[in-house]
């Protein structure tokens, strides 16, 4: 079975085209700069080079006729007719409450995406265009939604809730949702077949530590709690999001520096987190290096953020009532291996103790990094959005 993977942005459009069999991906790409002059698509076929063509796109719909004619193309495709896509699967941000798990789309399922565009303004909108557009061009094979927020709708209302009056939960919807459902998901998985064991006998608590993070407790299978919140700005701190302040701190700087809550919003989303303590950068290479060099402001950066997810890692383990596994995913989980090694560190009173010289060569492969005494296994396990997306639309189209 072939299946067509799409996660559609404001602008850019990722692809990916799996054989299921074998989990294979056929080819990927991007499109960039979809309505603005100059868009592009930047095609691979296989373990081929990239191949970048300069192609006016006005619409999603002009990107996805792009995708079609590349991967059907007789020099850079991998398929011979577009008939040989048997369904795609669309990433959605944000289902709300509606869903808790993946769904055959629908008129009713677009209805209640369409309805939690409040609460994404910025994701939801373009995923409808793309999923709009695929149905336009292909009307006869099925699309799948698979939410980033389906994952977390296990949790309990202890978990899900706000301390806030509770009209505004009835009136507008608002608590905890959670997002990187799929990746945590995902990785949970891979995790209970790495270590031989039944999902339902293990207590997880994964760690996305990527531009953005999020933490989740997952017991037997089921996320139970996690570290985002109604929106990706909660939780730890981030690359460029600040995750939990104190909230008097939003009305403060309003009445402080006379700025509007669309500017307070702004600063909270683009310039805090690692980037606004160091004032160098959100990315944790650069950072890294600067703390390396002595940069004082890029440690304490460095120094939160690590706090921070230490913080979710204690916590949820009292949550679930103990932890048989931490997983490391994600740009910055799978790849940095110093920042790994603090989150870490003090931890052998919880039984997390890594091995230095194995967590040193785990850089974006599946790795069991515990030390010997462990009695917390911890793994190493790159996430793989795509082929979750591609596996759950496999399982609903085939039934
Ligand atoms: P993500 O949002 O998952 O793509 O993660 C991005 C973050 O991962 C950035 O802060 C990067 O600095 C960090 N990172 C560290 N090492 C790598 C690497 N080898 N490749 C990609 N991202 C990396």
């Amino acid at each position: 079975m072939k299946i067509l993977v799409i996660n559609a942005g404001s602008s850019s459009l990722k692809y990916q085209l799996f054989s299921m069999k074998s989990e294979l991906v056929m080819a990927k790409g991007i499109c960039e700069r979809i309505g603005i002059p100059g868009s592009v698509i930047k095609h691979t076929a296989g373990e081929n080079d990239p191949v970048i063509i300069e192609k006016e796109m006005k619409t999603h719909a002009d990107a996805i006729h792009l995708v079609l004619s590349a991967l059907t193309d007789k020099d850079i495709g991998v398929i011979a007719d577009m008939s040989e896509i048997q369904a795609v699967g669309h990433r959605v941000v944000h289902g709300g409450d509606y869903f808790s798990s993946s769904v055959i789309i629908d008129a009713d399922v677009k209805k209640a995406i369409e309805k939690c565009i409040d609460l994404a303004p910025l994701h939801n909108p373009p995923n409808l265009i793309g999923i709009n557009a695929c149905e336009a061009i292909m009307p006869n094979v099925p699309q799948v939604a698979v939410f980033d927020t389906a994952f977390h709708q296990t949790m309990p209302p202890s978990a899900f809730m706000y301390a806030i009056p509770h009209e505004l939960y009835t009136k507008y919807k608002i608590r905890k949702y959670g997002f990187h459902g799929t990746s945590h998901k995902y990785v949970a998985y891979r995790a209970a077949k790495m270590l031989g064991k039944p999902i339902q006998e293990l207590k997880i608590i994964t760690l996305h530590l990527g531009n953005g993070s999020s933490v989740a407790a997952v017991k037997r299978g089921k996320s139970v709690d996690t570290s985002m919140g109604f929106t990706p700005l909660a939780g730890v701190v981030m690359g460029t999001r600040s995750g939990v302040i104190d909230p008097a701190i939003i009305k403060f700087l309003m009445q402080k520096e006379n700025m509007t809550v669309d500017e307070v919003d702004n600063m909270l989303n683009k310039k805090s987190g690692v980037l606004g303590v160091s004032g160098i950068s959100s990315d944790f290479r650069d950072l890294c290096k600067a703390a390396e060099d002595g940069n004082d402001r890029a440690n304490l950066a460095l120094d939160m953020f690590v706090a921070s997810v230490k913080k979710y890692i204690g916590g949820y383990a009292m949550i679930m009532g103990g932890v048989d596994a931490i997983v490391f995913t994600a740009g910055i989980g799978e790849n940095t291996a110093s920042i790994r090694e603090s989150i870490t560190k003090d931890a052998e009173f919880l039984g997390i103790i890594i091995d230095k010289d194995k967590n040193n060569s785990a850089r974006g492969i599946e790795m069991d990094v515990s030390g010997a005494g462990a009695r917390v296994a911890t793994l190493v396990i790159p996430t793989n959005e795509e082929l979750m997306i591609a596996k759950e639309t496999e399982f609903l189209t085939r039934k």
